[in-house]
């Protein structure tokens, strides 16, 4: 899921501040926008089959395993995103990177939703996988999620409502439904006009 870049702000509060100073800024945040476009090239984009196919449990609890976690949360940070799903670099098994508040990414291997509000809500969501589109997803405003971390233990997180909404999001991923099969028609209509000149080009 991508990070809300409206919320993105500087703080320039010093009028003084070094001619320098704003070099190393500009250098800094250019650094970051190439990160952030070379991460991106590295995540399958609208149109690869990957992200339509359904994810199989993982059985081993090995280092290819904790590797992927890895090189995934790496991603996630460079491409300044809150959330990842393997199906999204191209691998069918089911786990995924997330990172909803302060307390640092995570990582939860055969997630499995076990409890759910009745209560849903409705928010703007990115998509890594579908850069320029912004559309309303309806989810649930609580849900408890159970699955093993990457060496095989027994997690188990209690979200708030962000951090539900990014959960859901990625589980949707990994049986292959995208944001634009969850918001209404207009916005559908929106997103693949967006989407679709850039899917033949590549
Ligand atoms: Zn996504």
């Amino acid at each position: 899921m991508a990070h809300d870049h409206d919320h993105h702000e500087h703080d320039h509060d010093d009028e003084h501040e070094h001619e320098h100073e704003l070099d190393e800024d500009a250098r800094a945040e250019a650094e970051a926008e190439a990160r952030r476009r070379f991460a991106l090239s590295q995540i399958r984009q609208y149109g690869d089959p990957a992200l339509r196919l359904k994810a199989n449990e993982v059985e081993e609890f090995d280092d290819d395993l904790r590797r992927l976690v890895e090189r995934m949360t790496t991603l996630m940070h460079e491409a300044q995103g809150v959330g990842l799903a393997a199906t999204q670099v191209g691998i069918l098994r089911r786990l995924f990177v997330f990172e909803a508040d302060e307390d640092g990414p995570k990582a939860i291997v055969n997630p499995v939703v076990v409890e759910r509000a009745e209560e849903t809500a409705s928010d703007s969501e990115g998509c890594l996988s579908l850069q320029g589109v912004k559309v309303p997803v309806e989810r649930s405003v609580r849900v408890v999620l159970e699955g093993k971390d990457p060496d095989g233990n027994d997690v188990r997180y209690e979200l708030d409502e962000y951090g539900s909404r990014v959960v859901q999001h990625e589980l949707d991923h990994l049986d292959g439904v995208l944001i634009i099969d969850r918001t209404d028609d207009e916005h559908r209509r929106e997103a693949l006009a967006e989407l679709r000149p850039r899917a033949v080009l590549r």
